[in-house]
């Protein structure tokens, strides 16, 4: 007596209690098909008309093969096939397909793993992920998801490709610059892989949009770069019961772990983010491209497990990876009882302001959005001096102490959002930083606000480069 697994589409599963595959006996075709009716009630009725013969609108395939060009129903099975069952369905849902063989070619090192199969190559086509992010994080897992045929990937950035980008998101190239990420990564992807389609959302996650973006998809992963949308991602996806994967990186250090719902969240295991300014954003402090790679490739690799509900998840488990050292080690943490969101009595029952919860902006920009003017070297020394235009440091208040443009004054970037009146006296302000892309989001904001706002491209590396002014002590 041979098992097989039988793979039961959409339509039938009313009668399996949801399962896509379920087990069978037989040592032929015929006898495993009347095993399942015996054990799936009411499934006879459907595969099966009143004269005991099957139905001429369904197929039924043996590992790919239609089994009227095997031997019908006598044809004999040796156990570990997969029995197919294939209805005709009508237009409108998605209908249930067998691989082609250039599929069944491509992802032929995969699915031979017994973890996969088809079956599981079946799952991944099938399977709905949202990715948050395309940078540093992101790239890798688009790249591994899209190359691993998960058949739907959403994209969720609103920012533009910048050449510091570059060393860690090989998802773009150089003439990427200056584009949206979601369109660079889409291009990455077309080309990678046709049987995935990309659905491009060029807009900052926020608030708003967050639930109705995350409820079309089956499992989230998180690679944004700052807080507020750290949160808002958590909170999303516990109100929406979707699986996060989750994973940070910093300098040579990285974090990655994964959020089952009902079994805790972000906020059980960071209750409030630390004070802004504390903890340096990647454009302050630094990453190397290959621990991005190192922990984006963990994050689509906790995806497919969590997909195909296949080993030991990171769930639970807060994995931390210190690169220069060469020592990964794994933390258990538990679901909070008293957390504010997933607890036992939670106090927040809906998504909240994260820039207030945060005490940090959250880069706000769609790619339609209006941008704020970027200043060349020479369009901001002409400025330099000219009544009503204020200057602003963003950096940390230290940095600007030692050293900064001549007449400039400080508002690090965390602070901003509660200090936009006082910009508002100004007829113009320009924003700077190291490299212009912290100032980028700051001018951003003002100009959200309604405050007429430049960047200065390039930042204070490129102005020092260029032997502008500069005032050494503050
Ligand atoms: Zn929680």
């Amino acid at each position: 007596m041979a098992q097989v697994s039988v793979y039961v589409p959409t339509p039938y599963r009313k009668h399996t209690a949801g399962q896509s595959t379920v087990p069978a006996d037989g040592a032929t075709v015929g006898e495993a098909l009347a095993d399942l009716c015996a054990r799936q009630p009411g499934l006879g009725n459907e595969l099966f008309d009143a004269q005991g013969q099957l139905a001429a609108y369904l197929n039924v395939y043996v590992d790919d093969t239609e089994i009227h060009s095997l031997s019908g129903l006598d044809t004999a099975l040796s156990g570990g096939e997969e029995l197919a069952l294939i209805p005709a369905m009508a237009g409108g849902s998605q209908s249930v397909r067998l691989l082609s063989p250039s599929q069944v070619e491509r992802y032929s090192r995969q699915i031979i793993l017994p973890e996969l199969g088809m079956p599981g190559q079946r799952k991944l086509l099938a399977s709905r992920v949202l990715v948050v992010g395309a940078g540093g994080l992101g790239a890798p897992v688009i790249m591994y998801l899209a190359s691993a045929g998960v058949g739907t990937i959403g994209i969720v950035d609103g920012d533009l490709v910048d050449r510091s980008n570059l060393h860690r998101q090989p998802l773009h190239r150089e003439q990427d610059v200056g584009g949206s990420k979601v369109a660079s990564a889409q291009r990455f992807v077309t080309a990678l892989n046709p049987d995935v389609s990309v659905i491009a959302h060029p807009v900052v996650l926020e608030r708003d949009n967050a639930l109705e973006l995350i409820g079309a998809y089956d499992l989230v992963v998180n690679g944004s770069d700052n807080f507020p949308t750290r949160y808002l991602v958590n909170d999303a996806c516990v109100l929406l019961k979707k699986p996060l994967i989750d994973a940070s990186i910093l300098r040579f250090e990285g974090q990655a772990t994964v959020f089952m719902p009902g079994k805790g969240c972000y906020r059980c295991l960071f209750p409030t983010p630390p004070e802004p300014g504390t903890v340096p954003s990647c454009a302050e402090a630094g990453v190397m491209g290959a621990l991005a790679g190192q922990m984006g490739s963990i994050q689509a690799l906790e995806a497919i497990k969590v997909l195909l509900g296949v080993g030991e998840t990171l769930a639970n488990r807060l994995l931390v990876v210190d690169a220069l050292a060469g020592v990964s080690r794994t933390f258990r943490w538990q679901r909070r009882p008293d957390c504010a969101l997933c607890g036992d009595h939670p106090s927040q029952t809906g998504l909240i302001d994260y820039v207030a919860f945060c005490g940090s902006v959250m880069p706000r920009r769609g790619v339609d959005a209006p941008g704020a003017e970027e200043l060349s070297l020479q369009d901001a020394q002409a400025r330099l001096g000219s009544p009503g235009v204020l200057w602003v440091d963003v950096r940390p208040r230290a940095v600007f102490a030692a050293g900064t443009i001549p007449g400039a004054i400080s508002m690090p970037i965390d602070e901003l959002s509660g200090h936009l009146e006082e910009l508002r006296r100004a007829d113009r302000v320009v924003f700077f930083c190291e490299i212009g892309q912290k100032s980028q989001v700051a001018a951003l904001v003002a100009v959200d606000s309604g405050i007429p706002a430049a960047n200065l491209r390039g930042g204070l590396l490129a102005w020092q480069d260029a032997h502008l002014p500069w005032q050494d002590k503050v």
